[in-house]
């Protein structure tokens, strides 16, 4: 498990590198924001931790190029504490997670494990979430056993929602990997995708979350 630490905080990136090697992980540490466009773009890593406020470029503007290069690789960012708009600007570009200064280590490490077993989840052709079988290749959903009749679109976002189990997804997101798939869509009709498909899950116990402000996510309702 490689993980890719970028602060510029001397002490704070000391600590994080120290505490992230003895729990086995192989750790990367960059202090600035060129330095760590310049690791992303070469390295493979499973998990990138990203402070926003970096010397010579921005965590944001890092991390809108990792995106935009198809980076699909978890990033939990740093942010202070009072920095409400830089996390939810931070979750629009596609961060996974955040933590806002200060925080306690054990919770880092909490969030880093949560992230790095998402991202070793084995490629398969049927995706599973609960009760709910998707198969990527030939395109069927199926809930409790029972095919869903689900229109491509539907069928699109849900397979966007299995890819990120857990995760957030905000309309904008939806637009644009709808779009990556030759899809013409608006915020607005996103809206009524998601408002169909989550009439078709929930009887199967499967919900779509919605976080205002944030997006969407995928969450599985536990059994009583
Ligand atoms: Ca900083």
């Amino acid at each position: 498990m490689r993980v890719l630490i970028v602060e510029d905080d001397a002490v704070l990136a000391d600590g994080l590198v120290r505490s992230l090697r003895q729990s086995g992980y192989s750790v990367d540490c960059v202090a600035d924001g060129l330095a760590a466009d310049a690791a992303l773009t070469t390295g493979q890593f499973d998990l990138v931790i990203l402070d926003l406020g970096l010397p010579k470029m921005g965590g944001l503007e890092v991390l809108k190029r990792f995106r935009g290069r198809d980076g699909s690789t978890p990033v939990l960012i740093l942010t202070a504490l009072d920095g409400v708009n830089d996390r939810v600007r931070g979750l629009d570009l596609g961060a996974d997670d955040y933590l806002a200064k200060p925080f306690i280590l054990a919770e880092l490490e909490a969030r880093v494990r949560a992230l790095t077993r998402r991202g070793t989840a084995a490629p398969s052709t049927v995706m599973k979430h609960g009760d709910l079988a998707f198969d990527r290749v030939g395109k069927i959903a199926e809930l409790k056993g029972q095919m869903l009749d689900l229109s491509a679109r539907e069928l699109a976002l849900l397979e966007i929602f299995l890819q990120r189990p857990g995760r957030m997804v905000n309309k904008e997101q939806m637009v644009d990997l709808l779009c990556q798939w030759g899809e013409e869509v608006s915020t607005n009709a996103i809206e009524v995708y998601i408002h169909r498909l989550r009439k078709k899950l929930e009887p199967g116990g499967v919900r779509i979350v919605t976080v205002r402000g944030l997006g969407y996510c995928l969450e599985k309702v536990q059994a009583a």
